[in-house]
């Protein structure tokens, strides 16, 4: 029997790790390397916060350059991953009753290509977006991400894409490793809980050092649909353990079977 695809949540950080060649960037390439070719790949980003449920559901998305203040050959870069309509569909019928709306607006944001640049840099395996439904608490995103286990048995990869720390209000150009004291201990309460498979744990937000860590939850939130799809038991290995800036971290977590490095 083959094994689940493993499902990824990447801290995606800064844009520019799109173009630099850096530590991220580098981990990144590697991981590429030690993932199965994926049928396709469902991605949950950060910055495509919906009302309601909805996916990218056109034959060709667009690469959207969602931010400002970078230097224009980020805005040039394009990553031109054809879409997947029938997965958008599949996506549609796990959900379901949930109604989920078939978009044709978006296409590929920030969040999904400056990592995909890297993991896939050929931009050949088809990529659909599923929206952050603003709707939903935590808990309503980690049941609605239950409903898409079954993608890793039809070989998908489920990647989530965020910052576990993510405060730019208290970010410190100067620091460029390590975390404020809430930073650093925010990541570790999380840390142990993807350790110990602690969904309910994942979903508490309320305490002093999340309220630093995760002032608005969205880039929070697609760690949970990784989470989410783990198995009991299942193998998870942590990653790229670092904060960068004092407020962005840059954790990532694999949930399944790993390749060993090249
Ligand atoms: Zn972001």
């Amino acid at each position: 029997m083959n094994r689940p695809h493993p499902a990824l949540f990447v801290g995606h950080g800064n844009p520019m790790n799109t173009l630099e060649d850096n530590a991220n960037s580098r981990a990144w390439r590697e991981w590429g390397q030690r993932l199965p070719r994926p049928r396709a790949i469902l991605a949950i980003s950060a910055h495509w916060e919906t009302e309601g449920v909805a996916v990218t559901a056109m034959p060709c998305p667009r690469t959207i350059h969602d931010f400002s203040g970078f230097p224009p050959r980020l805005a040039e870069f394009s990553y031109p991953a054809p879409g997947d309509p029938d997965l958008a569909q599949r996506v549609a019928e796990l959900l379901a009753p949930v109604p989920t709306r078939m978009d044709q607006d978006w296409g590929l944001d920030h969040g999904v290509w400056s990592i995909l640049a890297h993991l896939y840099p050929g931009a050949h395996i088809p990529v659909v977006q599923l929206g952050l439904d603003g709707g939903r608490d935590a808990a309503g995103h980690l049941a609605l991400a239950r409903r898409l286990r079954p993608l890793r048995d039809e070989g998908v990869l489920i990647l989530g894409s965020g910052n576990i720390v993510h405060n730019l209000r208290r970010l410190d150009w100067h620091r460029r490793e390590g975390g404020f004291t809430w930073a650093e201990r925010f990541n570790s309460r999380i840390r142990r809980q993807l350790l110990e498979q602690d969904q309910a744990g994942l979903c508490r937000l309320e305490d002093d050092d999340a309220y630093l860590a995760v002032p608005t939850p969205e880039h929070y939130l697609p760690l949970l649909y990784v989470a989410a799809v783990q198995d009991a038991g299942e193998y998870l290995t942590l990653l790229n353990d670092h904060i960068e800036y004092g407020a962005i971290g840059m954790l990532s977590a694999w949930v399944g079977h790993m390749k060993a490095a090249a």
